[in-house]
C-alpha cells in the first residue's frame, strides 16, 4: 500500500517534466544602487532568506545570489527604490526567434 503511494507521487513528477513544466529552481539577479541607499537597514533585516548582508559603509549586498527567491521584498519596501530583482535567466516564448 506504501509503495502504491510512492508510485503515484514521483509517476506524477515525470508527468510534469515531461509535459515541459518548470519543476527546476528560479534564480534572480539583486542588485543595489548604492548612490541611492541610506543605509536604513530594511532590505538587511526582512530578507526572508538572510541573504542580504552590510557592507562597513552600512550598505548592503548579496552574499549568497543563489539562495535568493525572488520573493521581492527588498525591492517593494527599499524607501528609496534603491533594489532591483530581475529573473536571472528569463524563459524565452516558443514564438520567439
Ligand atoms: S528578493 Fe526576497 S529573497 Fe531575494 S534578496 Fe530580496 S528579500 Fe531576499
Ligand atoms: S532598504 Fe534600500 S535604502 Fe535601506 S539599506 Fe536596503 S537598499 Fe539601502
Amino acid at each position: 500500500m506504501k509503495n502504491q503511494n510512492k508510485t503515484t507521487e514521483n509517476g506524477g513528477e515525470n508527468d510534469r517534466e515531461q509535459d515541459g513544466a518548470s519543476l527546476k529552481k528560479k534564480y534572480y539577479n539583486v542588485s543595489f544602487y548604492l548612490d541611492w541607499c541610506k543605509a536604513c537597514g530594511i532590505c538587511i533585516a526582512f530578507c526572508p532568506k538572510q541573504i542580504i548582508k552590510v557592507r562597513k559603509s552600512g550598505k548592503p549586498y548579496i552574499e549568497e545570489p543563489d539562495l535568493c527567491i525572488g520573493c521581492r521584498f527588498c525591492e517593494i519596501h527599499c524607501p528609496d527604490f534603491a533594489v532591483n530583482v530581475k529573473d536571472r535567466f528569463p524563459k524565452r516564448r516558443k514564438t520567439d526567434v
